[in-house]
């Protein structure tokens, strides 16, 4: 979809003091460029307002002073050379699911939304996928489930392949394949010069590796080609438990993690909630070959259930169902952190998110929130399939080294600001007590995974002095200027 932005511009030119006012100067300098005609929104147009209501959450949504929608490679050659020469501030946004407020919007810049560079395209003879970083996961799995072969992306169909993939990328092959980022055999890359380069093993290898899990700070990712994984089929679903089962739940869990196998295509995530109607608790198992109960799940299915939606069929069909409503608009904030894969590591964040809910509940009596508290392992199979294919930047071989760890990951999802207000603090109190707890008792670890990141966790600062050196480096080489650095305000810098 164009918007023309014609009489706009005019207007704009004309009241523009050139040089004076940042935000007249690149929104103008972008409009008058041959290459964007139509591919610039400014405040008040329908199709600016419709980008808005495409964020997550709404803490996200910021009011850019203007927007650009790339529809090819060249144009956002064109519009990265515009931003440096203006000296612009400016936001990358994909699929806009990231949570905080400057995660992927900005509001004194301009924002570069990905929206409609969205294609997938796939190479039978390789078996490689060809993904522009707008393109919804869900999209991608319907384009390939002709073709029989499926991608290493996300759990749920809305979540964008841009941030999704360049942040690592956590997903249901992630035992039998690594993260979503270890399979890319190419990155399209447009640097901060304006030029495109091909990233992969052979040629810019050291931006090949650091892009896997650099996000945005080494340039504008325009394509990414990814291995895919023969068959189409997933196993998979929810099943509830009383909360009388929550032991029972956690040392299935944990025996679960201990026992899984290099490339195992099973895994099992367990999630406890509150909301209006109290607390509950949930395990989500999956087989990423369409095997149901498979044996390592025994665990689980020996423990009594109140309701069970697993079923098997094409991951293009499944994957809706782990989506669920996922409403838009809604303010959202995720936290992450690591522990122990113990009993004691998982009993501490529960109690502590029963103490903290029913705190979050009496403080704001009348809003309608809610919070999730995932527990998903990080396992060897996981690392090694990365090491296998390349290795990535997210510093994970430390983790692991003396077996699986916990990656935890608290969300809050608020209904208006004002709720949010006196919700939040509270939130983050919480989460300040889980990492105390895990730290006294001696399960913290010290790694935060970006994708699930609150805006001051610093995630790079967990990943390892190699690979913050590695960062650091390509950054270098590849934006002697800093613009990722400097001029890019949205996400996290190195
Ligand atoms: C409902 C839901 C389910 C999720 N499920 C999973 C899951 O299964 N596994 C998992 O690991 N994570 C999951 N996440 C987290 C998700 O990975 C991050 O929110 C991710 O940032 C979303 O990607 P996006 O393109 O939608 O992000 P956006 O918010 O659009 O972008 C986030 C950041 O990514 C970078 N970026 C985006 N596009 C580009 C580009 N083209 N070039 C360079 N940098 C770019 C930018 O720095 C940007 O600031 C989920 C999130 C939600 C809300």
């Amino acid at each position: 979809m164009k918007f023309s932005a014609a009489a706009s511009f005019a207007t704009l030119a004309a009241t523009a003091i050139a040089g004076q006012d940042p935000h007249r100067v690149c929104c103008e300098a972008l409009g008058a460029e041959k290459q964007l005609r139509g591919k610039v929104l400014l405040p008040g147009s329908v199709g600016y307002d419709a980008q808005l209501n495409t964020y997550y959450s709404a803490n996200a949504a910021l009011h850019a002073w203007c927007m650009v929608m790339p529809e090819s490679t060249k144009d956002v050659q064109a519009t990265v050379k515009i931003l440096t020469k203006n000296q612009c501030p400016f936001g990358i946004k994909a699929g806009g699911h990231s949570a905080f407020k400057g995660s992927s919007g900005i509001a004194k810049g301009v924002t570069v939304d990905f929206g409609h560079l969205n294609s997938t395209s796939y190479n039978p003879d390789t078996g490689i996928v060809s993904i522009q970083p707008g393109a919804r996961w869900g999209s991608v799995y319907e384009f390939l489930n002709p073709y029989g072969v499926a991608a290493v992306g996300a759990r749920t169909s809305v979540v964008g392949v841009g941030g999704f993939t360049t942040g690592g990328g956590y997903t249901f092959h992630s035992n039998s394949h690594g993260f979503s980022c270890d399979v890319v055999t190419n990155w399209e890359i447009v640097l901060a010069d304006g030029s495109v380069v091909n990233a992969n093993s052979n040629n810019n290898a050291d931006l090949w590796k650091a892009q896997k899990g650099a996000s945005g700070n080494l340039g504008f990712v325009t394509r990414i080609d990814q291995e895919t994984v023969k068959g189409t089929l997933l196993w998979g679903g929810f099943t509830s438990y009383e909360l009388s089962e929550r032991d029972n739940v956690f040392v299935a869990y944990l025996d679960f993690v201990e026992k899984t196998e290099e490339n195992s295509p099973d895994q099992a995530i367990v999630a406890l909630y509150y909301d209006f109607t109290g607390f509950s608790i949930r395990s989500i198992l999956t087989n990423n070959m369409g095997v149901a109960n498979a044996p390592a799940f025994d665990g689980f299915l020996a423990l009594s259930n109140t309701s069970s939606t697993v079923t098997s069929g094409p991951i293009s069909e499944i994957i809706p169902q782990f989506t669920g409503p996922t409403p838009l608009g809604l303010y959202a904030n995720w936290f992450t952190g690591m522990a122990t894969n113990t009993l004691e590591a998982l009993t501490i964040i529960d109690d502590l998110h029963h103490k903290y809910a029913t705190m979050m509940q009496a403080a704001a009596p009348n809003s309608n929130f809610s919070t999730l508290v995932e527990l998903q392992p990080v396992t060897n199979s996981m690392v090694d399939n990365s090491v296998k294919r390349g290795g990535n930047i997210l510093g994970l071989e430390r983790v692991v080294k003396d077996g699986p760890v916990l990656m935890w990951l608290v969300s809050l999802t608020v209904d208006t600001e004002e709720n949010q207000k006196v919700i939040l603090p509270i939130a983050r109190e919480f989460v300040d007590a889980i990492n105390k707890a895990e730290k006294k008792a001696g399960h913290w670890i010290d790694w935060v995974y970006l994708n699930y990141a609150w805006k001051d966790e610093k995630p790079f600062s967990h990943y390892g002095k190699d690979n913050i050196k590695l960062l650091h480096t390509v950054s270098k080489k590849y934006d002697h200027n800093g613009v990722f650095q400097k001029l890019r305000q949205t996400g996290f810098k190195l």
